[in-house]
């Protein structure tokens, strides 16, 4: 039995449908975001991140620089255990107090990434409630996903955003089953929003429990930073909104937040919570500060609003297909992965721009694309760039341009009307 040879042939297969993964090694430089260093074939080189998910640069913020500088010197790197042995660490608790405030719950549970905060509590819900039917929007996130698949509940899938679909669904199961719908708020390759209220409306009207994943919009949607819900006033009426740590706040971590009994359920119940080490306390502190400093800060939205809406512009001006989005994501249609895999090596190699392929599984075949996503470090300038950057490999590698064709003025200087409809997607 030649066992390697399976792994072999298993790489063999991404290779051969052009979606080997390739990672960038890069160093970041705190103060100086979006740069980074890139090190490729023994060379160092420093390049512009457009795909990152710090989307407002808060992993660069000196307050929580500080505030994780400060709790390691005190308590040290590791949490020392899990939370049930010895893991529950001062920081934690007012970090889990600190989210049940922004999202206005009774309580709130950490988890350790965002992924197993989504695995562990769908699929600990869904096994708590009896002969649980769990709708699920097909544009969901893996760890999503894998939590419905774990929960051994039966589940059925709405088509993406259609309320009139998941009305049918919701109507076959009946008023008495228990029913648990999960979806998110923002869709992170496509960028549009769910319509939440009408899910909303009726998970009530057909008694049905609402789990909604706010992992893109935590930080960048709402007043407070409370996500699309806040902003729709609509937190009140969903009964468990998650979110990560990890993006709009630049820290790490996960968590859930909801009623004290779903809550206290899940901390007792779910073996990704219980069986795992406790965050560090280091970065409990750096993200409670985040989190504190996008409650009462909106500089930081308004500045990733307005270059988000402004890269949109002015690549959308320049013919190129950015695709329809309602947030901060920036798509660009690329419809091949060898093309896209590509675009993205020349980006980097010849114009330092990087811009990780988004392809299948992450989106459909035939939708291969570029998912770029300012911040407010993302100045005029470098957006300017980085449109210069986009022509100038769509044209050397012949990549089709929107439905309305390339424009005859491409350069970055000329002016950019205000509203300029988006082509492609
Ligand atoms: C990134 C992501 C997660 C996972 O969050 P992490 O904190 O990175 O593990 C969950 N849901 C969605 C929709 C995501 O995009």
């Amino acid at each position: 039995m030649n066992y390697q040879r399976f792994f072999e042939e298993a790489i063999d297969q991404l290779h051969a449908e052009r979606r080997y993964r390739v990672f960038a090694d890069l160093e970041r430089i705190a103060g100086k975001f979006p740069r980074a260093i890139w090190r490729s074939n023994g060379r160092a080189e420093e390049i512009t991140v457009w795909c990152s998910n710090d989307y407002l640069g808060m992993g660069q913020h000196p307050d929580v620089i500080a505030a994780f500088q400060k709790a390691a010197g005190k308590m040290g790197s590791g949490a020392g255990g899990t939370r049930n042995i010895s893991g529950t660490s001062n920081p934690l608790v007012a970090l889990e107090l600190e989210l049940a405030d922004l999202h206005d719950k009774e309580a709130a549970l950490v988890f350790t990434s965002g992924f197993v905060s989504n695995e562990a509590s769908i699929s600990t819900i869904a096994k708590l409630l009896p002969n649980c039917l769990v709708l699920s929007d097909e544009l969901n996130h893996a760890s999503m996903i894998e939590g419905v698949r774990r929960s051994g509940a039966e589940k059925k899938i709405f088509r993406h955003n259609d309320v009139a679909h998941l009305e049918s669904l919701l109507q076959a199961a009946g008023r008495e089953r228990a029913k648990l719908i999960v979806f998110e708020s923002v869709y992170s390759m496509d960028g549009d929003i769910a319509p939440i209220k009408q899910i909303v409306d009726l998970a009530e009207r057909y008694n049905a429990m609402t789990y909604i994943d706010e992992v893109h919009a935590v930080g960048m949607y709402g007043p407070r930073g409370g996500g699309i819900t806040e902003r729709e006033g609509l937190a009140d009426r969903i009964d468990i909104i998650e979110g990560t740590l990890a993006k709009a706040f630049g820290t790490l971590g996960g968590y859930i937040t909801g009623t004290s009994a779903v809550i206290d359920a899940v901390r007792s119940y779910a073996p990704g919570f219980i069986f795992t080490t406790a965050l560090p306390p280091a970065i409990a502190a750096a993200a409670t500060t985040s989190i504190r400093h996008l409650k009462r800060s909106q500089a930081e939205r308004d500045a990733q609003s307005r270059q988000a809406t402004r890269t949109k512009q002015v690549l959308a001006a320049a013919g190129l297909p950015v695709m329809e989005s309602a947030t901060h994501i920036v798509p660009v249609l690329v419809g091949d992965p060898e093309l896209c895999k590509m675009a993205s090596d020349r980006l980097l190699g010849v114009h330092g721009i990087y811009i990780q392929p988004i392809n299948y599984p992450t989106v459909p075949r035939g939708t291969e694309r570029l998912r770029i996503t300012p911040t407010p470090f993302h100045s005029d300038a470098l957006i300017a760039a980085l449109q210069d950057a986009l022509v100038e490999t769509w044209d050397a590698l012949g990549i089709p341009y929107g439905s309305a064709g390339r424009p005859s003025v491409t350069k970055s200087d000329r002016i950019i009307p205000l509203l300029v409809p988006k082509s492609g997607g």
